[in-house]
């Protein structure tokens, strides 16, 4: 790693010493394709070097709190059939949910009032007019019951450039889509070749949510069968080139009621994915220092303590559940799926500790809005 990084075209400079070597780094890495893959296949010493570097990284630009997303599972009706996921409408061994309006709203109160300052509402994807008023009205609820208080992202999928609009207005400031992987080719390994499942239409949704005004996360699956090195470094030069706000990536695990559970003899060990998931983390975090990257609940399905260590490398955003526990087991994306029996409050105060042990602080109250939301803006009034 040392030999990469002291490569690098830099801009201030300055003097680093870690383990005996020095090198030098630069506020902003500029690391070409060839680079980000040597880092991503870091080990021993080197691999330490880049975890810490990443650290220090976080913490010089972004600080060294941990914001809290309250994560409401709110539905697993999906009209996609995506070859890895355990709610895929396909999957008919899945019991359909539909959480109600006052079990999300109750949800909400529970974070307002144990101030977690903003909440994630996910679901599987529906693109229909009930589906759109359903969720604006819901914004407009939220955005009441918390004084206006309560920050919302969404996750709930692809849909028209009028329905992020009409959200947007309605109190939603930021947006989770996963690429899932910005390979074309690889996309459709995972996805059925359908008009339903189409690259180009997700890619637009990107631009349309960036354009529409929303703080952007996107993110990939670390480890799938069928992916390089070279699609991993690609997907991070992708992160930068769209010049994303958030990222949420973990690794993949398999789901054996899914089509892709037939390719498992191609997998990495889970422990190589859990390890590249945060090499992954690092090497973003050196690309882009000032993003919000998120610990991904998929990282403790294979580690208890995954998410810490995510947080100790490079995140800086944690969710923990507040779905309501009686849907918990029917949105098991992938098997082993961690907390799902604990309540609200339990998720609460687990997490609480683990951040603690992570040495961390936890940014109570504080919407810990994306740094890099902000730089580009002012980037632009600047122009
Ligand atoms: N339906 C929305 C969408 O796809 O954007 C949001 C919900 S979806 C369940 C959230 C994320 O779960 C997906 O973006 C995908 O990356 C992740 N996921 C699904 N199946 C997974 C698996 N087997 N392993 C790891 N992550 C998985
Ligand atoms: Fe549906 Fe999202 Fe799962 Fe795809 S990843 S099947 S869109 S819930």
């Amino acid at each position: 790693m040392i030999k990469h990084l002291t490569q690098l075209k830099v801009k201030n400079v300055y003097f680093c010493r870690i383990e005996r070597h020095c090198f030098y780094f630069s506020n902003s890495f500029k690391l070409d394709k060839q680079k980000i893959i040597q880092l991503l296949q870091t080990k021993g010493d080197e691999r330490v070097g880049l975890l810490k570097e990443s650290q220090k990284t976080k913490n010089r630009v972004v600080g060294n709190k941990v914001y809290f997303r309250g994560l409401i599972e709110f539905s697993n009706v999906c009209e996609k059939d995506c070859l890895y996921c355990g709610i895929r409408k396909s999957n008919k061994n899945v019991i359909r949910y539909n959480a109600t309006d006052d079990e999300i709203l109750e949800s909400c109160r529970f974070a307002w009032e144990n101030r977690f300052a903003s909440v994630v509402l996910q679901s599987g994807e529906i693109e229909s007019p009930a589906f759109t008023k359903r969720i604006d009205k819901l914004l407009k609820k939220i955005k009441q019951l918390s004084n206006n208080e309560l920050g919302i992202t969404l996750s709930c999928g692809e849909q028209s450039r009028e329905t992020y609009i009409r959200w947007k207005e309605s109190g939603a400031h930021r947006y989770l889509l996963r690429i899932e992987s910005s390979s074309r080719e690889l996309y459709y390994k995972i996805h059925p070749k359908n008009r339903v499942h189409s690259f180009e239409k997700r890619v637009e949704a990107l631009h349309n949510l960036k354009a529409t005004g929303y703080q952007v996360g996107t993110g990939v699956m670390i480890g799938l069968p069928f992916q390089t090195y070279d699609d991993l470094a690609n997907d991070l030069l992708f992160f930068k080139e769209l010049d994303i706000d958030m990222c949420g990536m973990g690794p993949y695990i398999e789901h054996e009621d899914t089509p892709l559970y037939n390719s498992r003899n191609l997998l990495k060990p889970k422990q190589e994915r859990f390890d590249l998931t945060l090499n992954m983390i690092a090497v973003l975090r050196l690309l882009m220092p000032d993003i919000n990257i998120a610990a991904a609940t998929a990282l403790q399905a294979i580690d208890p303590a995954g998410r810490e260590k995510a947080l100790a490398v490079g995140a800086n955003i944690i969710m923990p559940n507040i779905t309501p526990c009686n849907y918990r087991r029917e949105y098991q994306l992938y098997e082993d799926k961690p907390c799902l029996d604990e309540d609200k409050e339990l998720c609460k105060n687990c997490l609480e500790a683990r951040v603690e042990l992570a040495g961390s602080e936890i940014g109570y109250d504080e919407w810990g809005d994306s740094k890099h939301f902000f730089n580009r803006a002012n980037r632009l009034s600047e122009l």
